[in-house]
């Protein structure tokens, strides 16, 4: 009897964020790989709402549980502590393969291990999407650019990156998992089975119809030969929001942080480097830092019911975008994977400031008489930084529409909770 009065409690208590019903027919299975991070968590937050079937895979290297802990239980939804540098043979319709560290503090404290993520790590999920049918979509980067020499950055430059500089294993792990997708998508099936055969357990694939709960492993039912992968490409710039890592050590962050500290904000170099820097996600409707199941007071903006109405994406057929409001990033990676556009895009904010002026608009949001105090350059630090986003305006119908301000405010408010919950909970 406790049992099932704890039962029932626990399904008075439990609430989640309202998820639209979809059917089978249009339900897809997702795997979002590095979905415990900060980009990968609020994608989760979209597609779950959306109605899909969600599994995130991490290895919680840079992502946190409590990013995604509102969805544990429910039952669209599978967390899988899993390295991506291992195969992993799950069914799935669509990949958003985001895992690797994101920030230069973290992929530069093991390059190898940066390096191995995005190289066998990508070949991993591109095999994985080979041998289920799935689509992938790879959350590439505007360092794929280096220290640009064309300004703004339009997706046909082929960039201008230091191969042996300290962001190289990041930066070049990212131009080779770009080059592994589309070796993927334009090799000739029976070659890509041969090497499949070869390096694998050396049986061809059989033919077979996809059924849910098969893991999609070499030579089973699910093996379904095809044409080459479909893969997606997103060169995402410049993102903050709400769940950055609070030691992401990347200039917002550490701006807001150091204002927030009475610290002096640190610039490297003259502060003359530009940079654009796009809102992840609009809609968070649930705050990170208290119990899994307290629902944040949602705003007039962030109610999922209601239409947004800056919101530019109209669902349609070409961009495959649903009804969960939310814009900016998020967006832009949901509406380019339901896309038919194979080729790179740029996701990115065209609005440039100078670091300083990002500086001294961050002191002046969060009311701080922290100093700007000026360090020496860091070496490979691009100099400019703007995305040309013709391309997604015109392909995808997609433009970030959250203001630099109301963004900053957001982020303001999440990292000063933040500060209050560790120091509360002596959360490191
Ligand atoms: P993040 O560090 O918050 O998220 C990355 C996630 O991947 C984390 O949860 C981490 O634990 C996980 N991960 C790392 N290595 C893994 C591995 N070997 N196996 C399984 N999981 C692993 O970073 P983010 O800002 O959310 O970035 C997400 C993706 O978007 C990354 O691929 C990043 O390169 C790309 N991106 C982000 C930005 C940005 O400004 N945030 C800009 C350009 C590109």
């Amino acid at each position: 009897l406790r049992e099932k009065i704890r039962d029932l409690e626990k399904s008075f208590t439990q609430k989640y964020p309202p998820v639209k019903f979809l059917s089978e027919k249009d339900r897809k299975r997702i795997l979002v790989t590095g979905g415990a991070g900060f980009v990968g968590s609020h994608l989760t937050d979209k597609l779950m709402m959306d109605g899909h079937e969600v599994t995130v895979v991490d290895n919680f290297f840079t992502g946190r549980k409590r990013n995604v802990e509102h969805w544990i239980g429910h039952e669209n939804f599978e967390l899988i502590n899993h390295d991506v540098v291992e195969p992993l043979y799950i069914e799935v319709d669509q990949i958003y393969h985001l895992a690797s560290p994101a920030s230069p503090p973290s992929y530069m404290y093991n390059p190898i291990k940066t390096l191995k993520t995005n190289t066998i790590g990508t070949l991993n999920m591109l095999g994985l999407a080979k041998r289920v049918g799935a689509r992938l979509l790879l959350a590439s980067t505007s360092e794929v650019y280096g220290d640009p020499e064309v300004h703004p950055q339009t997706e046909d430059y082929w960039g201008h990156v230091n191969p042996i500089g300290p962001r190289a294993c990041y930066d070049e792990g990212k131009r080779v998992a770009e080059t592994m997708c589309y070796a993927y998508m334009k090799q000739p099936p029976d070659l890509i089975t041969e090497n499949r055969a070869s390096h694998q357990d050396g049986k061809a694939p059989v033919s077979g119809r996809k059924s849910r709960g098969t893991c999609g492993a070499p030579g089973s039912p699910s093996s379904v030969l095809q044409e080459g992968v479909e893969v997606r490409v997103a060169r995402i710039f410049n993102t903050f929001g709400p769940r950055m890592h609070m030691n992401d050590g990347r200039v917002v962050s550490n701006f807001i942080l150091q204002a927030l500290q009475g610290e002096p904000l640190t610039v490297y170099g003259s502060g003359s480097q530009t940079r654009a820097f796009q809102y992840v996600r609009t809609s968070e409707i649930y705050k990170v830092g208290n119990s899994a199941l307290s629902p944040a007071q949602p705003s007039a903006s962030t109610l999922p019911q209601k239409a947004d109405p800056r919101r530019h994406i109209i669902p349609s057929a070409n961009t495959g975008a649903s009804s969960a409001p939310s814009s900016d990033l998020v967006n832009g990676l949901v509406a380019l994977m339901n896309s038919n556009v194979s080729s790179p895009v740029n996701l990115g904010n065209p609005e440039e400031h100078t670091i300083l002026e990002f500086a001294e608009l961050i002191k002046n949001l969060v009311g701080s008489g922290s100093e700007i105090q000026f360090l020496s350059e860091a070496q490979d630090d691009p100099q400019k930084r703007k995305p040309d986003i013709k391309k997604a305006k015109l392909m995808l119908g997609w433009e970030p529409v959250v203001p630099l301000e109301e963004g900053l405010n957001k982020a303001i408010h999440y990292f000063r909770k933040e500060l209050e919950y560790q120091a509360n909970n002596q959360y490191i």
